[in-house]
């Protein structure tokens, strides 16, 4: 914005403008009464010049003081009126300038306020209401992104939800008509899904408390060993049960850290349960440890069926799942890496993941920060 396209100074030229106007009619009746005879008839005052008194007779023309004081007020008279016309027009001309805008910005504003996110300025002008009508545009902007998530995020959670449900509702229909003989395994399978959809609800509970920032860490100082161990010892039979090799690689000595245990546990059984999922049977996945000075890098490779470069960037986003239909019948719902990503950076940490494409593994990194070493006494 150039300096005198600024409303500040469009108000204050227009004032001086006023004034000049007013200067220059002053000076020039002045200086053209004085230099012209005056007649009999000169109005000597105002309500002469509005025409309500009718000028008496003189006899005389006025002498040199009395002429003095008729050029002053005529002339002042004469700069005032074109002051004041000069004025209005300016006036006029600004306001509409100022409070058209602004009439459209409030309509726009209250628009927004009723919840229609697709209100737009279109203010032309480059001066300080051009800034103004971008900011608001930009809050529309940000507002109609968040209408839209929270939109998506509704859909996607009715879908999630509808899914298990309608399975159950099919199961006990067929059992209700006979059509499905009531055995233990069908039991079995309506059972699975109810634990399903619990956990769903359990999962969606947790990631609203996170993207609301409502994720409370409480740390201790722990070894990060122990929960690794937890976890492993949790899943060794899965791994077993699937014919996939888990290895372990965690340095002999305790790796200390500020951390939520538990917190710490669900990291890693999005990870290592993700690992496990992803790998069909004969394949490995490795875990490693690796403390450096400042921090400790959690390593989770597997050698199953990778992430095309396209989905990499994606995975961590909340539904996000790179085969959907693959997805949808093993059960991923694509909240697991979302949820271990609030984790992570609740405890100060980075995660990201790594894979050469599809069917080349794929490598997750967590990485938490080791706390302060203690100064030394001296
Ligand atoms: P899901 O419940 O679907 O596993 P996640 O949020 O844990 O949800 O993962 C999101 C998506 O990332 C998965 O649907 C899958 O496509 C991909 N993904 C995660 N971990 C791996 C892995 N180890 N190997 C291959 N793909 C993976």
């Amino acid at each position: 914005m150039t300096f005198f396209r600024q409303l500040r100074w469009k108000l204050f030229f227009s004032h001086m403008l006023i004034l000049g106007i007013g200067v220059i009619v002053l000076i020039a009746t002045a200086f053209f009464l004085a230099s012209a005879p005056l007649a009999m008839e000169t109005p000597t005052s105002v309500s002469d010049v509005l025409g309500q008194n009718v000028p008496a007779p003189s006899a005389s023309p006025p002498a040199g003081q009395e002429r003095f004081q008729i050029v002053v007020e005529q002339s002042l008279l004469i700069a005032g009126f074109a002051a004041l016309a000069a004025a209005v027009v300016v006036s006029l001309y600004v306001s509409r300038r100022i409070v058209e805008p602004l009439q459209e910005l409030s309509l726009v504003s209250r628009r927004l306020a009723q919840g229609y996110y697709r209100e737009r300025t279109a203010i032309q002008s480059d001066d300080e209401m051009a800034d103004l009508a971008s900011s608001i545009n930009q809050l529309a902007d940000a507002l109609e992104k968040t209408e839209q998530r929270r939109l998506t995020l509704l859909a996607d959670v009715a879908h999630e939800l509808r899914t298990p449900l309608t399975t159950i509702e099919g199961y006990m229909e067929g059992l209700i008509d006979g059509v499905i003989a009531p055995e233990p395994e069908t039991f079995t399978l309506i059972q699975h899904e109810a634990t399903r959809l619990k956990w769903l609800i359990q999962e969606l509970a947790l990631l609203s408390r996170a993207e609301a920032g409502q994720l409370r860490v409480e740390c201790k100082l722990l070894d990060l060993k122990a929960p690794i161990l937890n976890v492993v010892a949790q899943f060794r039979p899965q791994f077993t049960a699937q014919e996939v090799t888990l290895n372990l690689d965690l340095p002999p000595e305790p790796v200390m850290i500020n951390a939520d245990s538990d917190r710490i546990e669900q990291i890693l059984i999005n990870l290592l349960g993700n690992a496990l999922h992803y790998t069909p049977p004969g394949g490995h996945v490795r875990l490693r440890v690796m403390p450096s000075d400042y921090f400790v890098q959690i390593e989770i490779r597997d050698t199953g069926i990778g992430i095309p470069a396209e989905h990499l960037p994606h995975i961590f986003e909340r539904f996000y799942r790179v085969d959907k239909s693959r997805a949808r019948t093993s059960g991923g719902t694509g909240i697991g890496l979302t949820i271990a990503r609030h984790l992570v950076y609740a405890h100060g940490g980075e995660i990201w993941a790594e894979s050469e494409g599809a069917g080349r593994g794929a490598t997750f990194f967590v990485t938490l920060p080791l706390p302060e070493p203690l100064p030394l006494a001296v």
